[in-house]
């Protein structure tokens, strides 16, 4: 029996995997659900999975729920950050699924991975700000790190067993890979007139052709700096150069990533495009689990495409591809930018297309100094949103 704590257990990631446990309810027992202000979801959950714990990041929502809690259920609500960080860390925890959106989930995943626990990660941009740091925490714990990104968790799938013990500092040459092909769908503006981008709006955005997700992930695959950030986050866990890693389109997301051999083999990792899979894999790695998902039909999805990458479309794409090879505080810069931008398009202060070029400004201007530390990430990403919420009014 694994006890697991859920970070972010009311978003869809959050969904996904409580659907995973349930399927499975004699190998997984839910220990902590932590999210940040949906009292409402967070009490159907509670209802539904009875966990130890149930953790709201926002003060005022842990009152909330603990008012609304039947005392029968006798299950714990704790708030803020040190609670958060003791729970991730409590001894009877076995996993954590790190499914917090952004930044905010470094401190908490991080605490784990340095408690030495099985992390599955689904929150890149903890790897995206902190790379070098995470990967060298993970060594130095003993923690099992675990990919739920789909096209990560496909490229692990598709790599030889030394590799997948090895993550972060694993030598893909010394195994004979060439090449990783990192897929995407493209998004739901992969054959839109160009001229119409500018007046996109947060719903269309958000309409993913393949893929049911939260909201700021919707709109970086949208403009692909999802496949950015997802770049950054390959070259962290596979130990990658820039050089090895290619991004892929292939609209009907059913080949999640390839992993391409020096003898000229491909391998890919296929299934329907449904986050259970991935998050199955991980929870049972190396066994097998019943996720819930559909079997892949070869005959309704008929045709399989592939083209590359349009970088006057997808400018952000472009962008973390850059940052990615000038290095950590780059992606740090580009990462903090981004969220700021995103929230700003969803709450309509500014427009699809500026997304792309508030996050070029900040890479531009933020003055980039070496970072030695934690604390020294989240300073520069703070300084960035700062200047970020500066360029927001300026932008045009
Ligand atoms: P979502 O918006 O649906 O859910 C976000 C969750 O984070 C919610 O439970 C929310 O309460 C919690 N949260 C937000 N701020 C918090 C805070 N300050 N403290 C504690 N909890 C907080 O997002 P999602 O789509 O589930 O994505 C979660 C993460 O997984 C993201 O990093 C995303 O990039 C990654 N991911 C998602 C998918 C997907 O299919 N949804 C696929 C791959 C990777
Ligand atoms: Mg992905």
């Amino acid at each position: 029996m694994q006890n697991m704590v859920i970070l972010g257990a009311t978003g869809s990631i959050g969904a996904s995997t409580l659907s995973v446990i349930s399927v499975n309810p004699s190998a997984y027992c839910v220990y902590g659900l932590v999210a940040n202000t949906s009292v409402d979801k967070m009490l159907a959950l509670c209802v539904a999975h009875r966990p130890k714990v149930a953790h709201m990041m926002d003060e005022a929502a842990a009152k909330q729920l603990r008012a609304a809690l039947p005392s029968a259920l006798n299950i714990k609500v704790t708030t803020g950050m040190n609670d958060l960080l003791g729970l991730v860390t409590a001894a009877e925890v076995d996993t954590v699924m790190a499914a917090i959106v952004g930044a905010v989930g470094l401190v908490p995943t991080l605490e784990a991975v340095k408690a030495g626990k099985r992390i599955l990660l689904a929150n890149k941009e903890a790897l995206v700000m902190s790379g070098e740091l995470f990967i060298e925490a993970t060594k130095r714990s003993g923690a099992v790190l675990l990919p739920v990104d789909s096209e990560h968790n496909a490229i692990f799938q598709c790599l030889p067993q030394e590799v997948q013990a090895n993550l972060g500092r694993c030598d893909l040459t010394a195994s004979g890979i060439s090449h990783i092909l990192l897929t995407g769908s493209g998004g739901p503006f992969l054959h839109s007139d160009l001229a119409t981008l500018g007046a996109m709006t947060p719903a269309q955005a958000c309409k993913h052709p393949n893929w049911s997700m939260g909201p700021k992930i919707s709109v970086d695959s949208a403009t692909m700096m999802n496949k950015g950030l997802e770049f950054i986050e390959a070259r962290w866990l596979f130990n990658t150069g820039t050089e090895q890693l290619k991004v892929v389109i292939h609209p009907q997301s059913v080949i999640h990533s390839m992993v391409q051999y020096r003898d000229g083999s491909v391998i890919a990792q296929m299934g329907n495009p449904d986050m259970r899979t991935p998050i199955a894999h991980c929870m049972a790695y190396p066994q097998r689990i019943h996720s819930g998902v559909e079997p892949l039909d070869f005959f309704k999805v008929g045709q399989l495409s592939f083209c590359e990458p349009d970088f006057n479309r997808f400018p952000c794409l472009a962008l973390a591809m850059e940052a990615c090879a000038q290095g950590q505080e780059a992606t740090t810069v580009l990462n903090a930018a981004n969220e700021i931008a995103v929230e700003a398009f969803l709450q309509g202060q500014i427009g699809f297309t500026q997304i792309a070029k508030v996050n070029e400004a900040c890479l531009v201007t933020v003055p980039k100094r070496p970072m030695a530390s934690i604390e020294d990430i989240l300073a520069l990403d703070a300084q960035t949103r700062v200047y970020a919420r500066e360029t927001l009014t300026s932008i045009t």
